[in-house]
């Protein structure tokens, strides 16, 4: 990939960082922890298309440190969780044969697997050598009849953000746009409802999470006909320029790909999120303005009606037990703003909030949340994440999982709210997953027995054991 146009990648005009500055896919400043390169990043954003052969480029070292990091799930296809590399050492590179052993590695990857399409990821050392990505790929797909595409996004080109937006590049450039979507089938017609085609963008079905919201969907007459990329099929990815509305779920980092579909294709997007009541419900009514069906608008608000009922009559025992808890809260982007409105919901006070990765627009719905003196954390290192939480006299602590370790040393009750979790929050049912599991954390009886003083810490020295 040229310098310009990465240059031109990193000036994204949806994103609201650009205001500030070209902070989108910022460098981390000198002494800040990197983070994943711009390749983990165009493999974490792309892995969860499940019938996809997803092959990395380079040493086998490069495959490891991204492969299947987000508990993403899928319903059907198993293939992307096989690790596929080329497996390159420093004999195939002095002997100019890496190229060579990419087109072995497709065709192996066809003739075993079958799959709908091969993704190539670029790593530093290919991209270094100056491999031809691309020629290789359409070489190969034009050999062996599947559609082979590049993703050039070597781990030197910028940030595990850069990669995301790099990989958005690619699925506009090769993918989105080459394949009409199936007709609606018989079965999933319902008489008197219109079916809308959606998609959504940033959505990777953590925790199988999304599987909260579709049915909601389905009830709406709102066909999902591509997601990038969770439980996503090739097929489905390269339908997603006939959407009638699409949304950018709680991500900036694939906005390019929003804004590039709707230039092309003309499908409106909105960014949304699926946590908490209130944003679930706006999400709804957000597809209905977008589509501007006067029915669908009805039937949206009496299934938002119904839905927040059940949710509130679900929720209630757990907001008895969770009512005044404090919790600080460390996670970034849209995340900052939308589970603090979901924990406050539930009764719960949000003491602090980090705002590392936030926009000036996330840090704006923070305050309107939470008020003028919000307190906004911007140093996530442990030692002062622990003292926020001891000074600001907090309950819990509600971080991503490279957190866990600082809350489980230092004895505290901990939920984990990023990638990695266990848990699925989307949606009406996992906003009380979600209060589930606060309560949980907070009340579970370990903490009492690990804070208590060891039995032998009580003995003097020289007093008998038996004593
Ligand atoms: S920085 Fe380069 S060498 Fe390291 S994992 Fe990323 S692509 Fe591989």
């Amino acid at each position: 990939m040229k310098p310009a146009q990465i240059a031109e990648l990193l000036n994204e005009p949806a994103c609201a960082h650009n205001a500030k500055e070209k902070s989108g896919c910022a460098r981390p400043k000198p002494g800040a922890t990197a983070g994943g390169c711009a390749f983990d990043g165009a493999q974490i954003a792309l892995l969860p298309i499940a019938d996809v052969a997803h092959i990395v480029h380079g040493p086998i070292s490069c495959a490891g440190s991204s492969w299947d990091n987000r508990g993403t799930r899928s319903t059907g296809p198993t293939l992307w969780r096989i690790g596929m590399t080329t497996d390159l050492t420093e004999q195939d590179i002095i002997m100019g044969r890496s190229e060579k052993r990419l087109l072995h590695a497709i065709k192996q990857a066809i003739d075993d697997y079958r799959p709908a399409a091969v993704f190539v990821y670029a790593t530093c050392v290919t991209a270094l050598i100056g491999d031809d990505l691309e020629a290789v790929c359409k070489a190969a797909g034009e050999m062996f009849g599947v559609p082979v595409i590049p993703i050039d996004a070597a781990g030197f080109y910028g940030t595990k953000n850069m990669g995301n937006r790099l990989a958005g590049e690619a699925m506009v450039k090769y993918v989105i746009g080459t394949r009409e979507p199936d007709p609606v089938p018989p079965e999933a017609q319902r008489p008197g409802i219109r079916v809308h085609d959606i998609s959504l963008i940033g959505e990777y079905n953590i925790a199988g999470e999304f599987f909260h919201v579709l049915p909601l969907f389905d009830e709406l007459g709102l066909r999902v006909i591509g997601t990038l990329s969770g439980d996503a099929r090739f097929h489905e990815v390269q339908t997603m320029h006939r959407a009638e509305a699409s949304m950018v779920v709680c991500a900036k980092a694939l906005l390019n790909v929003a804004r590039k579909v709707k230039e092309r294709y003309g499908v409106p997007f909105f960014e949304g999120s699926f946590y908490g009541v209130a944003d679930m419900s706006q999400t709804l009514r957000d597809f209905a303005r977008l589509i501007g069906d006067p029915d669908l608008t009805a039937r949206t608000e009496a299934l938002i009606a119904r839905e927040e009922a059940k949710a509130n009559a679900a929720l209630e025992p757990w907001r008895v037990r969770l009512k005044g808890k404090r919790a600080l809260l460390y996670t970034g982007g849209v995340k900052s703003w939308s589970i603090v409105s979901a924990l406050q919901d539930l009764g719960m006070t949000v003491v602090a909030t980090g705002t590392k990765k936030s926009t000036e627009e996330d840090k704006a719905r923070i305050r309107e949340l939470m008020g003028p003196d919000a307190k906004m954390i911007e140093d996530g290192s442990p030692k002062a994440l622990l003292s926020a939480y001891k000074e600001l006299k907090a309950d819990i602590l509600i971080a991503g999982g490279r957190n866990l370790y600082t809350a489980l040393k230092a004895r505290i009750p901990f939920l984990d709210i990023n990638q990695e979790r266990e848990f699925g929050y989307a949606g009406y049912a996992g906003m009380v997953e979600l209060a589930r599991q606060l309560a949980l954390s907070m009340e579970s009886p370990v903490w009492e027995k690990v804070r208590r003083p060891a039995p032998w810490a009580r003995l003097q020295v020289g007093t008998p054991l038996a004593a």
